[in-house]
């Protein structure tokens, strides 16, 4: 009788406190990292139930009814140079995923049609190479990227890997690139267990050349690989910190040949979970889910909403399969969202609420935090 009772207490104080942050955060404040810990660290479904209501809500105020649909064209396949763990094209693994090189226009316009035809907002160019350097091949993706702009038919965006220079990023935006997108993949600490070819700083450094040509942020990262709650905490704090624009998660979907072939799949609840905690910290930006969706979710993929995501990847991933488009837009369409996403300027993320760290943006539960630890 006393375990129930306890047990009744625990789950109404974690209920209210679910809705202290949720309240904060839908009256544009921000929560702190103690706090966002503690949501990452809730285990009991009930919680977590109660804690997507609360992300919906927030993606309501933010967002609307509004999806942002984004498509991917692999311009580049295969026989790159990096060595990431949960990646089918890296030359260090044998996966059997296709290799060719740079694509001509035709594709690149096809996917276009496709996308427009479907109400998909941006078709980004992405390739299998660490990065991208001044000389012909630049020239040729800046190619692409002005004929998907004469297009009109899409946002050209584009994920080309690591920068090394100023001039590179500018030459991007001249060409028409409105959106660049570049993940962390996971959080610094947990980085060198996803890659030792090239560094956590690289990615930092290149999202730095972008926002200064004023290039949108693209950037995310994967759950599953391994990592802790700490570390997809960490990550979503550095995606605020570095003012990422669209924030894909992406949940491993293990491919034989790399080193995360056997990696456990995540609960859903926790996947889930993780979306919702991102948007309480990212309440303005857009939150997309990518590669592992159906794989992972199966079912219960249209409950990513409930949790918080304003985004979705559709069509084919890189070297995986997606569910068909048309059953994307029939289930936005059951749920009464609306994928004719209206606002290319971004500009529904700018801030009005008070700002993260700030005195006047303590909740009563960062007051506790404090005083606990005090
Ligand atoms: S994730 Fe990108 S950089 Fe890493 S191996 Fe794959 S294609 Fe190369």
């Amino acid at each position: 009788m006393l375990s129930t009772m306890t047990a009744i207490s625990v789950d109404a104080g974690n209920r209210q406190k679910i809705s202290i942050l949720g309240e904060h955060v839908l009256g544009g404040g921000h929560i702190s990292r103690d706090e966002a810990q503690w949501l990452f660290d809730l285990e009991l479904s009930a919680d977590i139930l109660d804690l997507l209501s609360w992300a919906n809500r927030i993606r309501e105020q933010f967002k609307g009814n509004k999806i942002h649909l984004c498509s991917i064209v692999n311009a580049k396949a295969g026989a790159c140079s990096e060595n990431c763990s949960f990646c089918a094209q890296s030359s260090f693994y044998q996966t059997g995923s296709p290799k060719y090189g740079f694509v001509d226009p035709e594709p690149v316009l096809e996917a276009a049609d496709e996308a427009n035809k479907n109400s998909v907002t941006a078709v980004g160019l992405v390739a299998a190479w660490k990065g991208l350097n001044e000389g012909p091949m630049l020239d040729e993706v800046c190619d692409r990227i002005r004929e998907l702009k004469a297009g009109g038919k899409t946002r050209p965006d584009a994920s080309l890997g690591i920068i090394k220079k100023q001039a590179v990023a500018d030459r991007l935006k001249e060409a028409g690139l409105e959106c660049y997108g570049h993940n962390l993949e996971s959080s610094r600490r947990f980085f060198p267990q996803t890659c030792t070819t090239h560094t956590f700083d690289d990615r930092l450094e290149t999202i730095g050349y972008l926002k200064k040509a004023g290039i949108k942020i693209c950037s995310g990262g994967i759950i599953g690989m391994g990592e802790t709650r700490e570390d997809r905490c960490d990550l979503a704090f550095e995606l605020k910190a570095i003012g990422a624009n669209v924030v894909p998660v992406n949940i491993l979907n293990p491919i034989p040949g790399t080193p995360f072939e056997k990696n456990p799949p995540l609960p859903v609840l926790e996947i889930l979970k993780t979306i919702a905690c991102f948007r309480f910290i990212l309440p303005r930006q857009e939150i997309m889910i990518a590669g592992g969706r159906t794989v992972n979710l199966r079912d219960a993929q249209s409950m990513i909403f409930m949790a918080g995501a304003s985004a979705l990847m559709v069509g084919n991933y890189l070297t995986t399969l997606n569910q068909p488009v048309e059953k994307d837009l029939q289930m936005l369409k059951d749920l009464g969202l609306d994928p004719s996403w209206d606002n290319h300027g971004f500009s529904d993320q700018e801030e009005t609420g008070c700002n993260y760290g700030k005195e006047s943006c303590e909740t009563e539960m960062s007051k506790s935090f404090a005083a606990e630890s005090a």
